[in-house]
Formats: structure tokens, sequence, C-alpha cells
């Protein structure tokens, strides 16, 4: 029988000091289904087999801080019934973690004030590059755009009250940032932790951890190395995220120990 992993009312605000995520997408970059595919999983009936491109709403202090702008951003705040977004913070700029940006045009206007995005200074650079107009002092007033102020981070930082520590992670050829947010580790898009990293992954009450597929990717953990990784961090909990048409949710649920759960789009955990 499969796990049941705690879930609560994603409109429910969480109490004071209490961590939540909200998965908003939990897929590899094509998404599930993916487009042509008549594999199993992508004509699967259970929708836990339905993952739009990753990313994760953190709930912290009454506000609400998005972890990369995936391109199906739109579709989650639609079905999540998103109201607001306080911030957002993005781990690398590749497409399935950015190409949301221009939906974020929209909180601007229901929120009537510009959105402080985070990144390392090279993820800004690639973002300003790509979205120009969303950084334009000239379109300080105007609605037709998004509106985003950024802000380089270098180390740990204090956002809205949350402690945030981005963290370097081997990502196939490229780097990419693991994100602790007090005991929770937000760990996407990697093949290897350095040994330099594995210090912010002391004490972790909540590992997010992404696995494509069962077998080891050039440039991702497989399911097998990521329980690997899981079994030397101990965390109270994990959960596997950005897995493709390649993973059944109920077979992969059957097959994992007992702290571990496959996320899903629409999960929501508290983190202790
Ligand atoms: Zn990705
Ligand atoms: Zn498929
Ligand atoms: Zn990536």
């Amino acid at each position: 029988m499969a796990k049941e992993a705690p879930s609560s009312d994603s409109d429910n605000a969480p109490s004071r000091g209490t961590l939540e995520v909200l998965f908003l997408g939990t897929g590899a970059s094509t998404g599930v289904p993916t487009i042509g595919c008549g594999c199993p999983v992508c004509l699967s009936p259970n929708p836990r087999n339905e993952r739009t491109r990753s990313s994760i709403l953190v709930r912290y202090e009454g506000r609400q801080i998005l972890i990369d702008a995936a391109p199906d951003l739109r579709h989650q705040a639609l079905r999540n019934k998103l109201k607001r977004i306080d911030a957002v913070i993005f781990t690398h700029p590749h497409a399935d973690h950015i190409l949301g940006i221009d939906e974020l045009r929209i909180f601007n206007y229901l929120q009537k004030e510009e959105i402080p995005v985070f990144g390392d200074p090279e993820t800004l650079r690639i973002i300003m590059g790509m979205f120009p107009y969303a950084f334009s002092e000239e379109n300080r007033g105007g609605l037709t755009r998004p509106r985003l102020i950024p802000n380089k981070v270098i180390g740990h930082t204090l956002i809205f009250g949350l402690p945030v520590t981005p963290f370097l992670v081997k990502h196939g050829p490229v780097l990419n940032h693991a994100l602790r947010m007090g005991n929770l580790v937000y760990l996407t898009d990697c093949n290897e932790v350095p040994a330099e990293s594995m210090k912010y992954l002391a004490g972790v009450d909540t590992l997010v951890i992404g696995a494509v597929r069962y077998e080891p990717h050039a440039s991702h953990f497989g399911i097998w190395q990521a329980l690997e990784f899981i079994d030397r961090i101990k965390p109270r909990k994990a959960y596997l995220t950005h897995l493709s048409h390649g993973i059944d949710h109920a077979q992969l649920e059957s097959e994992l120990p007992p702290n571990v759960y496959a996320s899903h789009d629409g999960l929501v955990i508290s983190v202790f």
C-alpha cells in the first residue's frame, strides 16, 4: 500500500515559526506526461504521475517564497489558488527553472509592488539578459511586464526573516545551488555534492532531493544514488522530486524506505 505523506490544506497559513513547503511541480525538464510519449507512466490515470516542472513554495511567518519559476507557473498558481508571491529564489538558470518569470507579472499587479528576486550573480546575469524588460527602470510603474528587483546572494542571507544559505553542488558540467532554509534543504538538479558542501546538510530535518530516473544520469542523481545519499545524511524525512516519466509514483513509493517519499504536485509538508 502506498504511504501517505503528511499533507494539509494549501490555503491554510502555517503557524508562527513553522516552515511549510508546497510542491508546485515535481517533474523533470520535459514534465510528465512528456509530449508525444505513449509509455505507461505518461498514459497513467494516476494523478500523481502528472508532474509539472520542479518548483516549491516555502511558507514562513506569513510570507510565501517561490523557489524557481517553472514554465508551468501559471498552471501551478491557478490549481493551488496562489494570490501572492513575496520573493523568488533561483537555484540556477536552466530553462525548466526560470521560464515562468513572465507569469510573475500578475503577482505585481495583484500586490501593487515590485517583487524581489534572489540568486547568485551568474544566475541573475543570465536571467536579466533573457528578461531585460522585467528589470528595466522605465518599467517601474507599468502593468504589462513583470517588475522584479534583483538581489545577488553570495552566502547566508535573511529573506523576510527566513534564513537562507545557498551552497554549491555539481550538476553535470555546470554548478547549481542547493538551498538550506532553516531545517529544510532543497537540493535538486545535482549529480554530486562536493565534500566542502556537506556541512550545510548537518542536522537537516527535511531533505528534498532531485532524481530523474532509476539509473545515474550525467547531470542528476538516479534514484538509487539519491537513496544512498539520503542514508548518509539521515534526515528525519526525505522527498524525491524532479522525477521523469521513467518513474511510476506508486511503484517508487513501494520501493522506498519508511522515511523517504516520492513527492507529487500539490503535496504540502511541514518542516520541524
Ligand atoms: Zn531541472
Ligand atoms: Zn512517457
Ligand atoms: Zn538544471
